[in-house]
């Protein structure tokens, strides 16, 4: 019977044990679902804490990002030469508005609000929501402006631009302001003088919603500072009484919201299975140790997945990992099937180094100087998902210990995909014109300091400095879409032109780069460039427009012109000139030479500023004959430069210069208006010729100028005549038809200047309302040395006969010339012979010496 063991017995010896390990438990159970729950609300703080954390830090950096875009952006506005001579003194309006180097564009593309130029007293230029306006940029911003203009030119460094936070119409914005200065070898500018270029970014709801989208950050927006909680995260904008705030996710309060329920539920169960197992363990000793050793080992495993759930909780959208003391991967979340595409079985097992790659730092490496104390260091790695494609992460780790030997690394890895993308693409539009994708003059810049880094042991460079001729006037007629279209197919031609390691870049306007990499061999260029012009020759279908531009070029070699970008790109730029004056759609290398010709130039470009402002014009008049020398029928009038040190300049001085720039257009006027004035002077009826050049076509409304002149003056239209070559025709064939049926129908008469001179006159002739043709003197000077010359000149008399055009034939410098031009009945004569241009009151003399005849006849 003893060997008979009786159960309750058993029980009753061992009721005192179980019943204080039963208690025992249930008091640790309560004190573990205590510190359960204060760890549950102790992380969810912690996640509130960390979100307001990163919620601050994000739009911290998409405010400084945006600044720094800003900054560089203005950069490549203000240091740059071209801007500071029509910024500087009167600003250019042509140029920076209506040309669209500083203009609508920068509200429509980059927006700006606000564009204005200004200097310590005044503000010089306004674009305000795209439009130029006059107003004073103070009455815009209210920030102090003199204060940053001081600020701006006392830096020791002027190339650097200033921001400062404003309400721009009342409403926060973020001024960017910097010197506008030359980035040429000029002699250092006075600080004091300079203008300053001011960009305004108004921070409105819409691009403060994309800004914030880029960063993760939901509905980024302004609050008054006064209406904002105090411990809300805000990044304050000075003085405008507004700071940027950003929703909170809150991921803590969402974490206790989603727990809170399973775990009250949880617990619940948990009770009921408390009080059943309070129940049987009071009847078996065995349940009881048995219970005990599950119970020990629920423990454990609570213990575990409590770290592997703070793990979880730390970063909800990551996921984690762990690896033993061989880098070999074992334990790979949830999320990283989510995240990558893979099956962490697929992964399990391998080196962790197989599955991330960081260019800086190898990642074994990085894990052996993580201590306990500093486990928070980061590692952005990247790595090819499940579909091949390249994603990045950030990489957190903190070593497992076994007593004090670390036998793993766990961590967890944060896609940052996303964020390294939008960071692309921020330093993508920094480096990039938004037009035709190409790289900007900031790309540009690096790239040669990349390239020229190594000095003479770098491969030899060859820049090219492209300018399109003939883009303004497609610009001007047909609006900017047409020329975005043209700007486009250029690039498009560029890049086709070249070879990968080269770069295209645009600088703005119609201006290119090409860099040709490992290639300065002249024979090379030479064909590049000729293949280059010949490319963008070729007509730019737009609508129903076939487009015709060209292309000039001036090249800089890096062995020739040394290591300096910005010493290549001036030589480039000064050989562009050159190639231009050289008559275009050609190329031209630099040569020293070209430094002081250039310096020539741009004096001799100020000096006829200048001299449009100051009217030191003369007009010279040349008397055309009949062939018989009997009569004067008409006036050409010759503009003359009285140069204050140079002297009398003709016109081949100038006028190509004045066609260049804008200068023409007044010049062209003036000289309209004192030959009309000169011409009232004279007894009777004489005609008055009148030189117009393409140039003014392009750049002005010709009949409403002459229309006015012949009003103001009170001069008959039925006395003045044009003379127009038939390069204006070159251009725009329908245009010039137009105007010049418009200005017939004000009366005037139409000569056609230079005939023979271009191409295809005839058919010019006959479509265009001409009333006599000039032939061009280099016919008549030929004339004499072979029949064949004499021959074609016959032809033209005759040809202009038929067409019942009246014939001149200017140049006839001898009395051969003329006997032969009066046999061959061309109608009337002009030159030397007869006459030379003469000033007003010569002329006056010799129209009252009452023998307007030839010299011979008198
Ligand atoms: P153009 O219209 O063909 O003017 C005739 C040019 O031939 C004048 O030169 C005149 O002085 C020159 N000439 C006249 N008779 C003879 C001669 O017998 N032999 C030679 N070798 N030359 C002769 P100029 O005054 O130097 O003018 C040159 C050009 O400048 C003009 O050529 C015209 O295209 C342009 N020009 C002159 N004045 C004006 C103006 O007010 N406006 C514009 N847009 N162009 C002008
Ligand atoms: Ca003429
Ligand atoms: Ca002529």
């Amino acid at each position: 019977m003893d060997s008979v063991v009786d159960p309750l017995s058993t029980v009753a010896r061992h009721t005192p044990i179980t019943r204080r390990l039963v208690a025992a438990f249930g008091a640790m159970f309560l004190l573990g679902l205590l510190v359960a729950v204060a760890a549950l609300f102790n992380i969810a703080q912690k996640l509130d804490e960390e979100d307001v954390r990163k919620t601050l830090f994000y739009t911290e950096r998409a405010l400084e990002n945006r600044i720094t875009a800003s900054k560089n952006y203005i950069a490549s506005y203000t240091y740059w030469t071209t801007a500071y001579e029509h910024l500087n003194g009167e600003v250019d309006v042509q140029w920076a508005y209506a040309e669209q180097n500083m203009g609508k564009t920068l509200f429509t593309k980059d927006g700006y609000e606000g564009v204005f130029v200004i200097d310590r007293e005044r503000t010089k230029y306004a674009v305000v929501l795209g439009q130029n306006v006059q107003g004073d940029a103070a009455s815009y911003i209210d920030t102090p402006l003199q204060p940053l203009v001081e600020k701006l030119q006392g830096q020791a460094d002027l190339t650097r631009p200033v921001i400062s936070y404003t309400l721009f119409n009342g409403w926060p914005a973020i001024v960017t302001a910097s010197v506008i200065l030359p980035n040429d070898e000029r002699p250092r500018v006075d600080a004091k003088g300079t203008s300053v270029l001011l960009f305004v970014d108004q921070l409105t709801p819409t691009k403060l919603r994309k800004l914030g989208k880029s960063y993760g950050l939901t509905d980024l927006t302004l609050k008054r500072d006064t209406e904002l909680a105090p411990d809300r995260p805000a990044v304050p904008l000075d003085s405008t009484g507004y700071s940027l705030v950003s929703h909170l996710q809150q991921p803590g309060h969402q974490l206790l919201w989603s727990l809170l329920p399973p775990l009250g539920g949880a617990l619940l169960i948990l009770a009921l299975l408390t009080a059943y197992f309070f129940r049987y363990a009071l009847r078996t000793a065995r349940h009881v140790d048995a219970s005990y050793d599950r119970l020990q080992l629920s423990t454990l495993a609570l213990e575990a997945s409590e770290e592997r759930f703070r793990a979880v909780a730390e970063a909800a959208s990551d996921w984690i990992w762990e690896i033993d003391g061989e880098q070999r991967i074992t334990y790979l979340s949830g999320r990283f099937n989510t995240v990558t595409g893979f099956s962490d079985q697929q992964w399990l097992g391998q080196d962790i180094e197989q599955l991330l790659y960081c260019d800086t730092t190898p990642i074994v490496h990085w894990l052996g100087k993580l201590t306990e104390e500093q486990s928070t260091g980061n590692l952005r790695c990247s790595y090819r998902d499940y579909s091949g494609q390249l994603r990045f992460c950030r990489v957190s780790a903190r070593p497992i210990y076994d007593k004090a030997a670390v036998v793993g690394y766990r961590g967890t890895a944060s896609d940052i995909t996303d964020e390294v993308a939008a960071h692309a693409q921020v330093q993508h539009l920094s480096l990039h014109d938004a037009l035709t994708g190409l790289p900007n003059r900031n790309k540009l810049a690096r790239y040669l300091d990349d390239a020229l880094v190594a000095k003479e042991h770098s491969a030899p460079l060859t820049l090219l400095m492209v300018d399109l001729d003939n883009f303004k006037p497609i610009n001007d007629s047909l609006g900017h879409p047409a020329g975005d279209a043209v700007l486009l197919e250029v690039a498009q031609r560029l890049r086709d032109s070249t070879r990968e390691q080269d770069l295209v870049a645009r600088l703005g306007g119609d201006e290119f780069v090409v860099v040709l990499n490992g290639m300065d061999s002249t024979t090379e260029i030479d064909r590049f460039c000729a293949r280059l012009i010949d490319s963008l020759q070729q007509p730019i279908h737009y609508e129903t427009h076939s487009l015709h531009i060209g292309a000039s070029i001036g090249i800089a070699v890096s062995r020739r012109q040394g290591y300096i970008p910005g010493e290549l790109i001036r030589c480039a730029d000064i050989a562009l000139y050159q190639a231009k004056s050289e008559g275009k759609k050609t190329w031209c290398y630099f040569a020293s030479q070209m430094n002081d010709q250039i310096q020539h130039r741009r004096q001799l470009e100020n000096d006829l500023r200048q001299a449009v402002k100051n009217r030191e014009f003369v007009l010279h008049f040349q008397p055309r004959y009949t062939v018989d020398g009997s009569e004067i029928v008409a006036v050409e009038a010759l503009v003359r430069w009285q140069h204050p040190t140079q002297g009398l300049l003709g016109p081949d001085a100038f006028i190509p210069l004045a066609e260049q720039t804008d200068l023409i257009v007044p010049l062209s006027h003036w000289v309209l208006r004192e030959a009309c004035e000169t011409a009232l002077t004279w007894p009777g009826e004489l005609m008055v010729s009148v030189n117009l050049s393409p140039a003014q076509f392009q750049r002005s409304d010709v009949v409403e100028d002459v229309r006015k002149v012949l009003i103001e003056t009170r001069f008959p239209a039925s006395r003045l005549e044009l003379e127009i070559t038939e390069n204006v025709m070159l251009n725009d064939v329908d245009g010039a038809l137009q105007v010049m049926n418009d200005l017939k129908e004000l009366g005037v008469r139409l000569n056609m200047d230079d005939f023979g001179t271009g191409y295809s006159s005839l058919g010019y002739l006959r479509t265009y309302p001409f009333d006599g043709i000039k032939i061009d003197k280099r016919f008549i000077a030929s004339m004499s040395n072979s029949s064949n010359d004499r021959a074609v000149v016959q032809a033209i008399i005759n040809l202009g006969k038929a067409m019942g055009l009246t014939v001149t034939a200017e140049g006839v410098e001898t009395q051969a010339q003329l006997g032969s031009l009066g046999s061959d009945e061309c109608h009337e004569v002009q030159g030397y012979f007869l006459s030379r241009p003469i000033d007003k009151q010569a002329f006056a003399q010799l129209l009252n010496s009452g023998r307007p005849l030839l010299k011979t006849a008198s």
